[in-house]
């Protein structure tokens, strides 16, 4: 999994430095595909549930899924790119969000805040624990900083497939969900907005986008919990 996750962190590095001002979400997606099957893998999203894309790429108020295509990006937009490898029957998941030249202020702080939540969270990720402490503090985090928490999507569980169980919720909820032991991997992904935690679904069944049109970012790695002492993120070179 460590090898899978590592495929999908270098594809991730070569597209995040492509991101500019004119290029296509087609065009950051096609970096992503070629270097996969390049480092020997596949891409974990591309034609799972008929997904087209070897990323999912949302811009601005889009919160995941959406689809690669012609869409410029301009100066100013947030771009989340959202993917994974395949390698020898284990799968990887990782999610970042990057401005677009200069940004406002609010959407650097929405992308460092993200960015930040995930870590509090993961603080939590210690055998003996339950999923729910991931879930409470990423929460806590989000909401301390005026954000709103994405519910309708949570990490999951990873590995033969690219979801399993347990679900792990970026909010915390009465069932704490179950204990963490060492050697269970997730993929931990706060998905928070300037504006509404709702979001709808796109006619294409996929692009999901905030209901208030606010920004949205999302960051994710996959990663493992060990015996003693801090979980390992599998997904960070
Ligand atoms: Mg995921």
């Amino acid at each position: 999994m460590r090898a899978a996750a590592l495929i999908a962190a270098a594809a991730m590095d070569k597209v995040l430095s492509a991101v500019r001002e004119g290029i296509t979400t087609s065009e950051l997606d096609e970096i992503a595909y070629h270097y996969i099957l390049g480092a020997g893998a596949k891409p974990s999203f591309k034609g799972y549930g008929g997904f087209p894309g070897t990323a999912c790429i949302s811009v601005n108020d889009q919160v995941v899924h959406g689809i690669p295509g012609n869409r410029r990006l301009q100066e100013g937009d947030i771009v989340s790119i959202d993917m994974g490898a395949y390698l020898h029957g284990y799968h990887s998941d990782m999610a970042r969000t990057v401005g677009v030249g200069k940004i406002s202020p609010e959407a650097e702080m929405l992308i460092r805040v993200t960015q930040e939540s995930f870590f509090k969270g993961i603080e939590k990720a210690l055998a003996g624990n339950r999923i729910g402490d991931i879930s409470k503090a990423i929460e806590e985090h989000a909401r301390s900083n005026g954000l709103g928490v994405v519910t309708e999507y949570v990490g999951h569980g990873i590995g033969q497939d690219l979801h399993e169980d347990p679900e792990v919720p970026n909010y915390a909820t009465p069932r704490k969900g179950p204990v963490m032991r060492p050697g269970l991997v997730i993929a931990v992904e706060p998905m928070l907005t300037l504006g509404t935690h709702k979001v709808v679904v796109a006619p294409n069944g996929w692009t999901a986008s905030t209901k208030d049109g606010s920004l949205s970012a999302h960051y994710e790695n996959t990663i493992v919990i060990t015996e003693n002492g801090p979980c390992s993120i599998l997904t960070i070179a």
